[in-house]
């Protein structure tokens, strides 16, 4: 039950932002909503499908942080099953001392690596004014948890018509998250994808505190898909495992974790990172999970024609 603080607010932005209440009936306006008897809503980035009945995987570093750890990371994670390279090059740290991306020298070579790899790939915009630069070099933007309710870059993502994984910010409703895909999906793009990456409580042990239950509550409310970033929601490696073979029993859509050569070396998030064994142990587990709940993993179509394509996908220094 939400408190009456939590229930006033919800109200004020349905009147502003959508007219209709999203967990009443009568939410007919709302784009999202999955209608009685109709299918959920499948996303494409490049060619792969999300929200169908496999389940996917999006990997990658945290950041791209040169064309060789970009590369290698790519060449090892599609060889190892994920269907979608991530990463960032425009990074919005905590701390504006902290490694602040590539920019868009980094999307380029995110770019070339992706191709090399076989995969889609998607990074985080973080201001519209970047979208035209971006935007020939990617297959689906990224909006990070810190961005969520930036409704100047939501509007602009909603007059594009790339894929937009929309993560959920750190202190948003449920409600409030859908009304943020909401803005993207009234300016008429339709290929949202929700990404729960945990949300901050008083747990001091672990980063976030990962909302299982807010992410399937978003799932049976929408129709678009949900993912889970473990990665961010715990900080641990050894928690992203467990977490991730989790969201894959309750039904969810795929996953989005951070792997990095060498984690400790990493630029940003390095406490979190898989080192490429845990994400190889990653994708056993969940395919184990996927296959007892009827949600096979999708392995990679990616032709990867690198030399780590040609070893099993090692991985060399950065
Ligand atoms: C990220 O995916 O690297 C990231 C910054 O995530 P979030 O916006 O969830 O913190
Ligand atoms: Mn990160």
């Amino acid at each position: 039950m939400d408190c009456p603080e939590e229930r006033k607010n919800r109200h004020e932005l349905e009147r502003a932002g959508a007219g209709h209440p999203l967990d009443q009936h009568d939410h007919s306006r709302i784009l999202s909503r999955r209608k009685e008897g109709e299918s959920r809503r499948i996303v494409h980035i490049g060619g792969v499908e999300i929200g169908g009945n496999g389940l996917v995987v999006i990997a990658g570093p945290c950041a791209v942080e040169s064309s060789a750890q970009i590369r290698d990371t790519a060449l090892f994670v599609a060889s190892a099953g994920a269907r979608v390279l991530r990463g960032g090059s425009f990074k919005a740290r905590t701390s504006p001392y902290a490694f602040q991306g590539l920019g868009i020298e980094g999307v380029r070579m995110m770019r070339e690596a992706a191709d090399e790899a076989g995969l889609p790939m998607v990074t985080e915009i973080l201001s519209e004014k970047d979208l035209p630069a971006m935007e020939p070099y990617v297959d689906a933007f990224q909006v990070g948890s810190r961005n969520m309710d930036n409704t100047a870059l939501l509007k602009e993502l909603g007059a594009v018509r790339k894929p937009v994984v929309l993560k959920r910010g750190f202190a948003a409703t449920i409600t409030e998250w859908l009304l943020a895909a909401e803005y993207i999906l009234v300016g008429g793009n339709p290929n949202v994808i929700l990404c729960e990456r945990g949300i901050r409580t008083f747990s001091r042990d672990t980063r976030f505190t990962l909302d299982l239950a807010g992410a399937v509550l978003a799932h049976q409310r929408s129709s678009l898909p949900v993912i889970i970033d473990p990665s961010h929601a715990t900080g641990k490696p050894d928690l992203v495992v467990p977490l991730a073979a989790a969201a894959v029993a309750a039904g969810l859509d795929g996953l989005m974790v951070e792997v990095h050569p060498h984690p400790s070396a990493a630029l940003s998030d390095a406490e979190q990172a898989l080192a490429p064994e845990s994400f190889h142990e990653m994708m056993h587990r969940v395919a184990a999970v996927g296959e007892a709940v009827g949600r096979p993993v999708m392995k990679s179509v990616g032709l990867p024609t690198g030399p780590a394509a040609a070893t099993g996908g090692s991985v060399s220094g950065t």
